[in-house]
């Protein structure tokens, strides 16, 4: 009872935490006798005691554990998809340092899709089974947050020229000038993902380090039009792999490194401090502070619903950044 008075309370930000699997390579350095992060139970872990500091326990709307895959972690979301189509504005992201798994989680490998593709075959799906009641229809964009600029990556060659920005219309937040894309089907789908890599690929030299330093934003917008009355339902959902959360080591960053670095951090805190505020139910929410939280200003607070995935690996040498991104992440609860 107490507890659902609680939840009353909160916004409608549900937190999730998802532990990766060790590494072959973090199994053959020894890691695994002395892993320092358990998943304790459905809700819960806890980071082992180290360097002086003392074991802590986390509990977040839902943790999952190494060995649990793609599906049971799309089983925590799929119900915000439906959501989309009766007219909601829903954002899911992932969120940790590089390497944690984030893009594992949104993308996934090859035959082991994650969030993305599931979460757009099961759009066409329920449209498909709601024909009778309604026409739907969506269109679709892919757009890139690198040092607090965004970039078009349906537009082939984006150059610094090219910045676009965040603007109010009578629909939402939107991208003046971005690309949007009609899609139909899962091909339509896949081709315009496969355009938006290789234009961001072309963007950086090294794109395991770019990927890591920009925000990720794939963007559906859904309009659905009853056959009985005419009205009409738009919803739109982003789904986001966010910049890496790494803090910056104190030596060596200079230049561009640094820039990028402030970046990141900018629009990371600027997140953590949105979501708080809303979770607070507080007057104000600090939108305006990051390109990232104004794109999101209508799919975080009020009537959408947002699911954030803290990545976190139960590596020995990454236990304070996985520290971290868990005290991020209960901030944000
Ligand atoms: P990030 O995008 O956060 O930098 P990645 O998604 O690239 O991290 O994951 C880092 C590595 O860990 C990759 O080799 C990836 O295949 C692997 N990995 C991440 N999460 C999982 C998981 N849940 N199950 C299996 N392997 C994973
Ligand atoms: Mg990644």
């Amino acid at each position: 009872m107490l507890r659902l008075q609680v939840l009353e309370l909160k916004g409608n930000i549900r937190v999730l935490c998802r532990v990766r699997p060790l590494l072959e390579k973090e199994r053959t350095a020894g890691g695994e006798g002395h892993m320092p992060v358990k998943v304790t139970s459905e809700e819960a872990l806890r980071v082992a005691a180290m360097d002086n500091k003392a074991e802590k326990d986390f509990e977040f709307d839902r943790v999952l554990a190494p060995d649990e895959g793609q599906d049971k972690l799309y089983d925590e979301v799929s119900a915000l998809i439906t959501s989309v189509l009766d007219g909601f504005n829903v954002a899911i992201m992932a969120y940790g340092q590089t390497g944690s798994g984030k893009t594992f989680t949104m993308e996934g490998p090859e035959g082991n899709p994650g969030v993305n593709l599931r979460a757009l075959a099961d759009l066409f799906k329920l449209a498909e089974e709601r024909s009778a009641q309604f026409t739907t229809s969506f269109t679709a964009s892919v757009l890139e947050i690198y040092n607090e600029q965004i970039y078009d990556l349906l537009v082939s060659g984006a150059q610094d020229g090219d910045k676009l920005d965040v603007k109010q219309g009578p629909d939402g937040m939107y991208v003046s000038g971005l690309k949007v894309e009609d899609v139909h089907n899962m091909g339509d789908v896949t081709s315009m993902i496969g355009r938006g890599k290789s234009n961001r690929s072309t963007f950086a030299t090294n794109m395991n380090e770019h990927s890591s330093r920009s925000h990720l934003v794939l963007s559906v917008y859904v309009t659905c039009v009853s056959k009985m009355n005419g009205s009409t339902l738009r919803g739109k959902l982003h789904l986001i792999d966010l910049a890496g959360s790494e803090r910056l080591s104190r030596t060596g960053a200079q230049g561009d490194r640094l820039k990028e670095a402030q970046a990141i951090n900018k629009s990371l805190s600027a997140l953590g401090d949105v979501i708080q505020a809303l979770q607070q139910r507080n007057a104000h929410i600090p939108y305006r502070n990051s390109k990232l939280t104004r794109l999101l200003e209508d799919s975080l607070g009020g009537n959408s619903k947002c699911v954030m995935i803290v990545n976190v690996s139960p590596a020995v040498e990454n236990v304070s950044e996985t520290k971290c991104s868990l005290e991020f992440a209960s901030r944000a609860r």
